[in-house]
């Protein structure tokens, strides 16, 4: 906790007694309804206790990801009319290439239809069976890829991140004597790159500093060893820093994330994460032989270099996107959105991951519904049980996610049992965050009676998106 400053517990704080609001106003509506509860019931039980398998029309509030789902602004759906859909060399690619390298600092872009299209080219790339990769914890297609590539991820990050009530500021930050161990066990020559996540998903959206990735950075040049950044949410991990790490508070959204990213080799990217599109990737490095390999591949599995799975105009929309982005008042808002929502549970005493972290709400399964044990999948009854009170979706980060070991078939379990209520961009509003509020609440008044689940259907890969469940 020394080099950092602690964290102000209301966004009315940091900001004397004022409120902030979003720099926007709402220009076209979408209509959503709440279906009655026993037809939520009914639905819920159709869809096997998934919350993945719902419909999104039964669905009233929907926080399952703040992936693809954020709202586009009038300048990106007036770019999608500027699309230049010609099969090679779109106008549209030029401008993409030359905002990630104005705003993310590197030098080689290869556009990817989403962010595991550029995971599995970089992992393609990069690791040899048998390597090492460590991370600042896993996130689920990312260690797919290093796996199907070859690779073993190894969790480096520090002890504080598994624990939900721990307040330390940047619980993204890697260990340095985990990563030195690591380093010193298999040597330098097995770990072909750094695996680094800005606000680490699975730890509950929790950031890492600058002074984390500086000497992060340091310790892996000294041995040679190169570091990736997954960026798919670096804007907000960038406000962060500038609201918690000394030196920074003076410092543009912008600025920093630049500053960060000058710390790594490259980067993979989510753009249905924050850059405000809803379909779109990409992979950038500044290693010139990585890019050529990279933008071979590409074309094998995503489409010509120059387009990569994505359609011209939404290249047009991703560009505009990653300038509104970059923000100060937009990513303030964002942030304070997520917090908003998190300061009523903690309010009423229901238990959340923290601190709150960037873009999602994390209830702790296991202090919500200690009576029911990790096998018989608290999180993912959680997640079912708040659809079922209000029509509001969220997702299991648990035991389900977590998926079995590859080696010994084991489930792998995971200290973190939580929900994740993912908030999209600049999509609802204060009252809809209230409702959300309140049928938490609702269902932890009446948590003693929950009952847990068992798993009667469990796919091959990345199981939490189509395992089915029955009520105990
Ligand atoms: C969503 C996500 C990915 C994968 O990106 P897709 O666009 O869903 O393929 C990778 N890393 C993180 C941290 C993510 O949240």
């Amino acid at each position: 906790m020394s080099e950092e400053r602690s964290i102000p517990q209301t966004m009315g704080q940091q900001f004397g007694r004022r409120s902030w609001a979003e720099p926007w106003k709402i220009k076209m509506v979408e209509p959503i309804r709440q279906l009655p509860r026993p037809e939520r019931e009914r639905a819920m039980a159709e869809a096997g206790y998934n919350t993945f398998l719902l419909r999104s029309a039964d669905v009233y509030i929907d926080l399952l990801t703040d992936s693809g789902t954020g709202a586009m602004s009038d300048r990106q759906w007036a770019g999608l009319m500027m699309g230049d859909e010609a099969y090679a060399g779109s106008r549209n690619f030029y401008r993409l290439v030359e905002t990630i390298q104005a705003y993310y600092g590197y030098k080689y872009i290869v556009p990817t239809h989403q962010g595991r299209g550029a995971e599995h080219l970089i992992s393609q790339a990069l690791i040899q069976q048998g390597d090492f990769i460590p991370g600042n914890m896993y996130f689920t297609t990312t260690r797919l890829h290093q796996e199907l590539a070859g690779g073993t991820f190894v969790d480096v990050i520090i002890d504080e991140a598994h624990d939900p009530t721990d307040l330390h500021p940047f619980k993204g930050n890697i260990d340095l004597e985990k990563l030195q161990a690591l380093i010193d066990r298999v040597g330098p020559e097995r770990i072909p790159y750094i695996s680094v996540a800005g606000t680490v998903n699975m730890a509950g959206g929790q950031p890492i500093s600058m002074a984390n990735i500086k000497a992060v950075k340091a310790l892996a040049d000294r041995y040679g060893i190169r570091v990736y950044l997954d960026a798919t949410r670096m804007m907000e991990n960038a406000f962060f820093i500038q609201e918690r790490e000394p030196g920074y508070e003076d410092k543009s959204i912008a600025d920093i994330l630049k500053e960060f990213c000058s710390y790594t080799d490259g980067a993979w990217m989510s753009a249905k994460k924050d850059n405000l599109v809803n379909i779109g990737g990409w992979l950038a490095t500044n290693e010139e032989a990585v890019f050529e390999r990279t933008r071979n591949m590409v074309v094998v599995y995503e489409g010509l270099h120059t387009y990569g799975g994505m359609a011209g105009r939404d290249m047009e929309a991703l560009a505009i996107g990653i300038t509104e982005a970059v923000q100060d008042d937009y990513v303030r808002a964002r942030v304070g959105q997520v917090r908003y929502l998190g300061e009523l549970l903690t309010d009423w005493g229901i238990p959340i991951v923290q601190p709150i972290g960037g873009h999602a709400i994390f209830l702790d399964a296991k202090r919500f519904y200690p009576h029911i044990p990790q096998d018989e999948f608290p999180a993912q009854t959680l997640a079912a049980d708040i659809y079922i009170d209000s029509g509001v979706r969220g997702m299991e980060r648990g035991i389900v996610s977590a998926g079995r070991n590859p080696e010994t078939g084991e489930h792998r379990r995971p200290k973190l049992e939580l929900v994740r209520l993912t908030i999209p961009r600049r999509v609802y509003t204060q009252a809809h965050m209230d409702v959300v509020a309140e049928s938490i609440k609702a269902v932890w008044d009446k948590r003693h009676d929950a009952r847990g689940l068992k798993m009667v259907y469990e796919p091959k890969y990345l199981r939490f998106f189509q395992a089915r469940f029955e009520r105990l």
